[in-house]
């Protein structure tokens, strides 16, 4: 994916969420962004994702600048996958049908088309036995697969993560994670912020470092953890690894 990112603010009344913010990411296929809690992540992924606007800044995605004007981020939305922390499905609709209902809905399509991409999808990620439950029935970490299927079926120019395994234990975080493997190791452009470090380490093309509205230091997955690039970057690796 190439990501250009200039003089990006967020302001929440008082709070600068997103400060100048600079990035430029060339052609990395999996991007990791970390940091610390409050620091801008989900933030900046929300306007990277086109659901949120920025008070001021420049945000280019694969060589289009975002226009921030509704009718036209609507469009760009379906160029865009987003998976947020928990809670993404709807309680009341089978997996099947919260795969479809956007399909329909949002891209037109008729119920057969819909069907037969989502079903496609189940079974390429093995959830085709998950089809006809309810969220309810299925544990976290298979809603948040299910939540990832759906981001998928459109095939995303980029898939977004939010801090997709935060609401899990360990256990059903490693099949959310082993899931997002699976899918870079098919290619998938993937942006996600995680506090998952051997994760993000293993995954990552490039890592982003995010603390107090800006950019506090990235690279790659080895220069990345070598302690030097940033003091507040090795404060905040010590913590991690402590
Ligand atoms: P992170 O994802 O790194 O935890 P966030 O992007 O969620 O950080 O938050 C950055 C800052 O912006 C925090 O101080 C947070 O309280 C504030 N913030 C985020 N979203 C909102 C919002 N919708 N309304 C008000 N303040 C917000």
């Amino acid at each position: 994916m190439n990501l250009e990112i200039k003089n990006l603010n967020m302001r929440y009344g008082e709070e600068m969420a997103l400060n100048e913010l600079e990035l430029s990411i060339k052609g990395d296929k999996a991007v990791a962004v970390i940091g610390p809690s409050g620091g801008g992540k989900s933030t900046l992924l929300r306007i990277i994702a086109g659901i949120e606007n920025p008070t001021s800044g420049f945000v280019s995605v694969n060589g289009a600048p975002i226009d921030y004007e509704e009718k036209k981020l609507r469009e760009y939305r379906k160029r865009i996958g987003m998976v947020f922390q928990a809670y993404n499905l709807f309680p009341h609709w089978t997996a099947l049908k919260n795969i479809t209902v956007p399909l329909i809905k949002v891209y037109g399509m008729h119920k057969d088309e819909a069907d037969n991409a989502a079903i496609t999808m189940l079974k390429h990620f093995g959830l085709m036995e998950h089809a006809g439950k309810l969220p309810a029935q299925l544990s976290g970490g298979q809603q948040q697969r299910i939540s990832i299927a759906r981001a998928m079926v459109r095939k995303p120019e980029i898939l977004i993560l939010d801090e997709p395994t935060s609401a899990l234990d360990p256990q059903l975080t490693k099949e959310v994670l082993d899931m997002i493997l699976a899918l870079k190791e098919e290619g998938t452009n993937i942006l996600m912020a995680t506090h998952e470090m051997a994760f993000a380490k293993r995954a990552s093309d490039r890592l982003v470092f995010i603390e107090s509205g800006k950019v506090g230091g990235e690279g790659g997955p080895i220069e990345f953890f070598n302690l030097g690039m940033s003091k507040r970057l090795d404060e905040f690796l010590s913590h991690v690894f402590e």
